[in-house]
Protein backbone atom coordinates (compact mmCIF):
# COMPACT_ATOMS: atom_id res chain seq x y z
CA UNK A 1 0.00 0.00 0.00
CA UNK A 2 1.23 3.29 -0.92
CA UNK A 3 1.77 5.54 2.40
CA UNK A 4 -1.29 8.09 2.48
CA UNK A 5 -3.26 6.41 -0.10
CA UNK A 6 -6.74 4.60 1.11
CA UNK A 7 -6.08 1.08 0.84
CA UNK A 8 -9.18 -0.07 -1.30
CA UNK A 9 -11.67 -2.07 1.08
CA UNK A 10 -11.65 -6.05 0.23
CA UNK A 11 -15.18 -7.64 0.62
CA UNK A 12 -15.96 -10.88 -0.14
CA UNK A 13 -19.04 -12.27 -2.29
CA UNK A 14 -20.38 -15.05 -2.20
CA UNK A 15 -23.49 -16.00 -4.42
CA UNK A 16 -26.16 -19.02 -3.09
CA UNK A 17 -28.63 -18.74 -6.21
CA UNK A 18 -32.41 -17.46 -5.27
CA UNK A 19 -34.72 -15.20 -7.39
CA UNK A 20 -31.72 -13.03 -7.26
CA UNK A 21 -29.71 -14.77 -10.25
CA UNK A 22 -32.98 -16.54 -11.94
CA UNK A 23 -34.74 -15.06 -14.67
CA UNK A 24 -38.03 -15.08 -16.07
CA UNK A 25 -38.87 -17.30 -19.31
CA UNK A 26 -41.53 -16.67 -21.86
CA UNK A 27 -44.01 -18.45 -19.95
CA UNK A 28 -43.62 -16.30 -17.08
CA UNK A 29 -42.47 -18.19 -14.73
CA UNK A 30 -39.19 -18.14 -12.67
CA UNK A 31 -36.31 -20.31 -13.37
CA UNK A 32 -32.16 -20.85 -12.27
CA UNK A 33 -29.52 -19.96 -14.49
CA UNK A 34 -26.34 -22.02 -15.24
CA UNK A 35 -24.67 -18.41 -14.65
CA UNK A 36 -25.59 -15.75 -12.28
CA UNK A 37 -26.51 -12.37 -14.27
CA UNK A 38 -25.25 -10.53 -11.90
CA UNK A 39 -21.61 -11.70 -12.86
CA UNK A 40 -21.90 -9.59 -15.79
CA UNK A 41 -23.55 -6.25 -14.51
CA UNK A 42 -20.91 -5.28 -12.07
CA UNK A 43 -19.22 -2.84 -14.16
CA UNK A 44 -21.91 -0.47 -13.60
CA UNK A 45 -20.85 0.08 -10.00
CA UNK A 46 -18.53 3.29 -9.67
CA UNK A 47 -17.59 2.16 -6.35
CA UNK A 48 -14.35 1.82 -5.98
CA UNK A 49 -14.25 -1.69 -4.05
CA UNK A 50 -12.53 -4.88 -4.53
CA UNK A 51 -15.27 -7.29 -4.80
CA UNK A 52 -13.53 -11.33 -4.54
CA UNK A 53 -16.52 -13.24 -6.06
CA UNK A 54 -17.73 -16.85 -5.17
CA UNK A 55 -20.73 -18.64 -6.46
CA UNK A 56 -20.43 -20.70 -3.58
CA UNK A 57 -24.05 -22.29 -4.60
CA UNK A 58 -26.56 -22.04 -7.14
CA UNK A 59 -29.83 -22.82 -5.11
CA UNK A 60 -33.55 -21.78 -4.90
CA UNK A 61 -33.45 -20.86 -1.38
CA UNK A 62 -35.99 -23.62 0.12
CA UNK A 63 -32.89 -25.93 -0.99
CA UNK A 64 -30.76 -24.48 1.55
CA UNK A 65 -30.32 -26.35 5.07
CA UNK A 66 -28.37 -25.94 8.55
CA UNK A 67 -25.59 -27.89 6.07
CA UNK A 68 -25.61 -24.99 3.55
CA UNK A 69 -25.09 -22.28 6.59
CA UNK A 70 -22.03 -23.83 8.22
CA UNK A 71 -20.39 -23.85 4.84
CA UNK A 72 -21.10 -20.29 4.29
CA UNK A 73 -19.80 -19.83 8.34
CA UNK A 74 -16.99 -21.57 7.93
CA UNK A 75 -15.90 -19.82 4.26
CA UNK A 76 -16.17 -16.92 5.90
CA UNK A 77 -14.23 -17.96 8.74
CA UNK A 78 -11.39 -18.98 6.36
CA UNK A 79 -11.53 -15.64 4.68
CA UNK A 80 -11.23 -13.78 8.09
CA UNK A 81 -8.10 -15.50 8.83
CA UNK A 82 -6.36 -16.01 5.75
CA UNK A 83 -7.94 -13.66 2.97
CA UNK A 84 -7.99 -10.04 5.03
CA UNK A 85 -11.53 -9.17 4.55
CA UNK A 86 -12.64 -6.10 5.30
CA UNK A 87 -16.70 -7.61 4.91
CA UNK A 88 -18.86 -9.96 3.55
CA UNK A 89 -22.04 -9.76 1.10
CA UNK A 90 -24.14 -13.22 0.65
CA UNK A 91 -27.04 -13.23 -2.39
CA UNK A 92 -29.10 -15.81 -1.37
CA UNK A 93 -33.32 -16.39 -2.16
CA UNK A 94 -35.41 -14.52 0.09
CA UNK A 95 -37.40 -17.82 1.29
CA UNK A 96 -34.94 -18.82 4.08
CA UNK A 97 -32.59 -15.86 3.81
CA UNK A 98 -33.50 -14.98 7.39
CA UNK A 99 -32.34 -18.44 8.36
CA UNK A 100 -29.14 -18.12 7.57
CA UNK A 101 -28.63 -14.41 8.08
CA UNK A 102 -29.55 -15.74 12.12
CA UNK A 103 -27.22 -18.61 12.01
CA UNK A 104 -24.21 -16.67 10.75
CA UNK A 105 -25.26 -13.81 13.48
CA UNK A 106 -25.45 -16.53 16.33
CA UNK A 107 -22.26 -18.03 14.85
CA UNK A 108 -19.87 -15.43 13.60
CA UNK A 109 -18.17 -12.58 16.08
CA UNK A 110 -20.43 -9.62 15.72
CA UNK A 111 -17.76 -7.00 14.36
CA UNK A 112 -17.50 -8.11 10.58
CA UNK A 113 -20.14 -6.58 8.48
CA UNK A 114 -21.76 -9.53 6.96
CA UNK A 115 -24.73 -8.25 4.73
CA UNK A 116 -27.30 -10.58 3.07
CA UNK A 117 -29.66 -9.73 0.28
CA UNK A 118 -31.69 -10.96 -2.87
CA UNK A 119 -34.35 -9.86 -4.76
CA UNK A 120 -38.38 -10.22 -5.42
CA UNK A 121 -37.81 -9.60 -9.00
CA UNK A 122 -36.13 -12.30 -11.10
CA UNK A 123 -32.84 -11.05 -13.43
CA UNK A 124 -34.70 -10.12 -16.72
CA UNK A 125 -38.56 -8.45 -15.20
CA UNK A 126 -39.24 -5.12 -15.16
CA UNK A 127 -38.69 -3.14 -11.96
CA UNK A 128 -35.94 -6.02 -11.28
CA UNK A 129 -34.34 -5.20 -7.57
CA UNK A 130 -31.74 -7.48 -7.61
CA UNK A 131 -28.81 -5.24 -9.02
CA UNK A 132 -29.95 -2.47 -6.49
CA UNK A 133 -30.44 -4.58 -3.86
CA UNK A 134 -26.39 -5.75 -4.72
CA UNK A 135 -24.82 -2.55 -5.02
CA UNK A 136 -26.86 -1.47 -1.75
CA UNK A 137 -25.40 -4.65 0.41
CA UNK A 138 -21.86 -3.93 -1.25
CA UNK A 139 -22.07 -0.42 -0.05
CA UNK A 140 -23.09 -1.32 3.59
CA UNK A 141 -20.53 -4.47 4.01
CA UNK A 142 -17.66 -1.29 2.84
CA UNK A 143 -18.92 1.06 5.83
CA UNK A 144 -17.29 1.57 9.03
CA UNK A 145 -20.50 1.95 10.42
CA UNK A 146 -21.55 -1.27 9.89
CA UNK A 147 -19.04 -3.15 12.36
CA UNK A 148 -20.63 -4.46 15.56
CA UNK A 149 -23.72 -4.66 14.28
CA UNK A 150 -23.93 -8.40 13.34
CA UNK A 151 -25.46 -10.15 10.68
CA UNK A 152 -27.11 -7.32 8.28
CA UNK A 153 -29.81 -8.20 5.70
CA UNK A 154 -29.98 -5.22 3.05
CA UNK A 155 -33.29 -5.00 0.74
CA UNK A 156 -35.16 -1.98 -1.39
CA UNK A 157 -33.16 0.64 0.77
CA UNK A 158 -33.22 -0.73 4.43
CA UNK A 159 -30.44 -2.45 6.65
CA UNK A 160 -32.50 -4.52 9.12
CA UNK A 161 -30.76 -6.51 11.75
CA UNK A 162 -30.17 -10.52 11.61
CA UNK A 163 -31.72 -11.43 14.74
CA UNK A 164 -35.33 -9.43 14.04
CA UNK A 165 -35.92 -9.28 10.13
CA UNK A 166 -38.65 -11.85 8.77
CA UNK A 167 -40.44 -11.60 5.26
CA UNK A 168 -43.97 -10.23 5.31
CA UNK A 169 -44.82 -10.59 1.58
CA UNK A 170 -44.92 -13.04 -1.27
CA UNK A 171 -43.92 -10.64 -3.78
CA UNK A 172 -43.72 -7.38 -2.82
CA UNK A 173 -40.39 -5.34 -2.90
CA UNK A 174 -41.40 -3.77 0.66
CA UNK A 175 -41.15 -7.73 1.98
CA UNK A 176 -38.42 -7.70 4.81
CA UNK A 177 -39.46 -5.70 7.84
CA UNK A 178 -38.66 -5.59 11.65
CA UNK A 179 -41.77 -5.80 13.38
CA UNK A 180 -41.47 -4.13 16.94
CA UNK A 181 -38.08 -2.76 16.66
CA UNK A 182 -37.88 -1.03 13.26
CA UNK A 183 -34.84 -1.47 10.72
CA UNK A 184 -31.27 -0.30 11.91
CA UNK A 185 -30.15 1.75 9.45
CA UNK A 186 -31.88 3.05 5.48
CA UNK A 187 -29.64 3.48 2.04
CA UNK A 188 -30.14 7.15 0.93
CA UNK A 189 -28.52 6.84 -2.81
CA UNK A 190 -24.90 5.96 -2.39
CA UNK A 191 -24.96 5.79 1.36
CA UNK A 192 -25.77 3.94 4.57
CA UNK A 193 -26.99 5.56 7.39
CA UNK A 194 -27.85 4.04 11.07
CA UNK A 195 -30.48 4.81 13.57
CA UNK A 196 -30.19 2.24 16.08
CA UNK A 197 -27.25 0.19 17.90
CA UNK A 198 -27.00 -3.50 18.95
CA UNK A 199 -27.42 -5.27 22.17
CA UNK A 200 -24.33 -7.83 21.94
CA UNK A 201 -25.59 -11.26 22.23
CA UNK A 202 -23.96 -14.62 23.01
CA UNK A 203 -22.02 -16.64 19.84
CA UNK A 204 -21.77 -20.18 19.50
CA UNK A 205 -18.75 -22.06 17.80
CA UNK A 206 -20.38 -25.12 16.24
CA UNK A 207 -18.42 -27.57 13.86
CA UNK A 208 -21.34 -30.45 13.55
CA UNK A 209 -24.94 -29.96 13.34
CA UNK A 210 -27.59 -31.59 15.72
CA UNK A 211 -30.83 -32.61 13.75
CA UNK A 212 -34.55 -33.36 14.26
CA UNK A 213 -35.05 -29.78 15.78
CA UNK A 214 -38.92 -29.53 15.12
CA UNK A 215 -41.29 -26.08 14.90
CA UNK A 216 -44.74 -26.55 15.50
CA UNK A 217 -47.88 -24.03 15.47
CA UNK A 218 -50.22 -23.52 18.02
CA UNK A 219 -54.12 -23.29 17.06
CA UNK A 220 -57.39 -23.11 18.47
CA UNK A 221 -58.34 -26.27 19.43
CA UNK A 222 -55.12 -28.13 19.08
CA UNK A 223 -54.79 -31.49 19.27
CA UNK A 224 -52.08 -33.02 21.85
CA UNK A 225 -51.64 -35.72 18.84
CA UNK A 226 -49.06 -33.54 17.29
CA UNK A 227 -46.58 -33.60 20.55
CA UNK A 228 -47.07 -37.30 20.72
CA UNK A 229 -46.04 -37.69 17.37
CA UNK A 230 -42.75 -35.49 18.28
CA UNK A 231 -41.97 -38.51 20.93
CA UNK A 232 -38.98 -40.00 19.09
CA UNK A 233 -36.20 -41.74 19.81
CA UNK A 234 -35.04 -38.77 17.07
CA UNK A 235 -36.21 -35.78 18.35
CA UNK A 236 -34.13 -33.58 19.47
CA UNK A 237 -35.54 -30.41 20.78
CA UNK A 238 -39.09 -28.58 19.95
CA UNK A 239 -39.91 -24.69 19.22
CA UNK A 240 -43.50 -24.23 19.78
CA UNK A 241 -45.23 -20.80 18.16
CA UNK A 242 -48.27 -19.88 21.05
CA UNK A 243 -50.61 -18.21 21.33
CA UNK A 244 -50.53 -14.42 22.14
CA UNK A 245 -48.58 -13.86 24.59
CA UNK A 246 -46.97 -17.21 25.45
CA UNK A 247 -50.14 -19.17 26.29
CA UNK A 248 -51.30 -22.68 25.07
CA UNK A 249 -54.25 -25.01 24.83
CA UNK A 250 -54.62 -27.14 27.93
CA UNK A 251 -54.99 -30.46 25.98
CA UNK A 252 -51.54 -30.36 24.82
CA UNK A 253 -49.67 -30.13 28.09
CA UNK A 254 -49.73 -34.05 29.12
CA UNK A 255 -48.04 -34.66 25.95
CA UNK A 256 -45.73 -32.12 26.37
CA UNK A 257 -45.02 -32.72 29.86
CA UNK A 258 -44.07 -36.20 28.18
CA UNK A 259 -41.09 -34.76 26.21
CA UNK A 260 -39.94 -32.62 28.96
CA UNK A 261 -39.75 -36.06 31.23
CA UNK A 262 -37.48 -37.30 28.29
CA UNK A 263 -35.30 -34.20 28.66
CA UNK A 264 -35.99 -33.04 25.14
CA UNK A 265 -36.08 -29.18 25.14
CA UNK A 266 -39.12 -27.46 24.51
CA UNK A 267 -38.59 -23.63 23.43
CA UNK A 268 -42.07 -21.19 23.31
CA UNK A 269 -42.56 -17.87 21.30
CA UNK A 270 -45.27 -15.99 20.08
CA UNK A 271 -47.33 -17.00 16.80
CA UNK A 272 -47.93 -12.85 16.79
CA UNK A 273 -45.66 -11.00 15.00
CA UNK A 274 -45.67 -8.37 16.98
CA UNK A 275 -44.35 -8.40 20.56
CA UNK A 276 -42.50 -10.64 22.97
CA UNK A 277 -43.49 -13.85 24.69
CA UNK A 278 -43.32 -14.08 28.51
CA UNK A 279 -44.96 -16.25 31.57
CA UNK A 280 -48.10 -13.75 31.55
CA UNK A 281 -51.41 -15.91 32.16
CA UNK A 282 -52.09 -18.06 35.30
CA UNK A 283 -54.56 -20.13 33.91
CA UNK A 284 -53.85 -24.01 33.04
CA UNK A 285 -52.07 -24.06 29.52
CA UNK A 286 -50.82 -20.25 30.52
CA UNK A 287 -47.33 -18.89 30.35
CA UNK A 288 -47.23 -18.89 34.46
CA UNK A 289 -47.98 -22.99 33.85
CA UNK A 290 -45.71 -23.42 30.97
CA UNK A 291 -42.41 -21.72 32.51
CA UNK A 292 -42.57 -24.17 35.86
CA UNK A 293 -43.44 -26.93 33.97
CA UNK A 294 -39.85 -26.42 32.13
CA UNK A 295 -40.60 -24.87 28.60
CA UNK A 296 -37.71 -22.33 27.78
CA UNK A 297 -39.34 -18.73 26.83
CA UNK A 298 -37.51 -17.30 24.10
CA UNK A 299 -37.56 -13.22 23.67
CA UNK A 300 -38.31 -11.57 20.61
CA UNK A 301 -37.37 -14.08 17.88
CA UNK A 302 -39.97 -15.64 15.55
CA UNK A 303 -40.34 -19.17 15.61
CA UNK A 304 -37.72 -20.33 12.68
CA UNK A 305 -35.54 -18.08 14.60
CA UNK A 306 -36.11 -19.49 17.38
CA UNK A 307 -36.07 -22.87 16.03
CA UNK A 308 -31.53 -21.73 14.38
CA UNK A 309 -31.09 -20.82 18.05
CA UNK A 310 -32.31 -24.01 19.76
CA UNK A 311 -30.17 -26.04 17.03
CA UNK A 312 -27.23 -23.79 17.68
CA UNK A 313 -27.41 -23.75 20.87
CA UNK A 314 -27.85 -28.09 21.30
CA UNK A 315 -24.61 -28.62 18.14
CA UNK A 316 -22.84 -26.51 20.39
CA UNK A 317 -23.45 -28.91 23.18
CA UNK A 318 -25.39 -26.89 25.49
CA UNK A 319 -28.07 -28.47 27.70
CA UNK A 320 -30.33 -27.75 30.95
CA UNK A 321 -29.86 -24.21 32.26
CA UNK A 322 -26.75 -23.58 29.89
CA UNK A 323 -28.94 -23.84 26.79
CA UNK A 324 -31.71 -22.34 28.79
CA UNK A 325 -30.22 -19.17 29.11
CA UNK A 326 -28.22 -19.29 25.52
CA UNK A 327 -32.09 -19.24 24.08
CA UNK A 328 -33.89 -17.64 26.40
CA UNK A 329 -31.73 -14.33 26.96
CA UNK A 330 -30.58 -12.34 23.85
CA UNK A 331 -27.54 -10.20 26.23
CA UNK A 332 -26.45 -12.93 28.13
N1 LIG B 1 -38.19 -18.72 -4.01
C1 LIG B 1 -37.06 -17.81 -4.09
C2 LIG B 1 -35.94 -18.33 -3.21
O1 LIG B 1 -36.01 -18.16 -2.01
C3 LIG B 1 -37.48 -16.47 -3.67
C4 LIG B 1 -36.43 -15.42 -3.76
O2 LIG B 1 -35.26 -15.64 -3.96
O3 LIG B 1 -36.82 -14.25 -3.60
O4 LIG B 1 -35.00 -18.88 -3.73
Amino acid sequence: MVKGVLQMKKILVLHTGGTISMSENEAGEVIQNEENPLLKLTHHFDFEIDLVVEDIFNLPSPHIAPQHMLQLKNRIQKAVNEEKIDGVVITHGTDTLEETAYFLDLTLPNNLPVVLTGAMRSSNEIGSDGLHNFQSAILTAASDNAKDKGVLIVMNDEVHTARYVTKTHTTNVATFRTPTFGPIGLISKNHVLFFQELIAQTTADVNELTEEVFLVKAYAGMSPLQFELLDHPKTKGVVIEALGAGNLPPQTLPAIQKLLDKNIPIVLVSRCFNGIAEDVYHYIGGGVELKEMGVIFCRGLNGQKARIKLLIGLSAGMHNQELAEFVNNATS
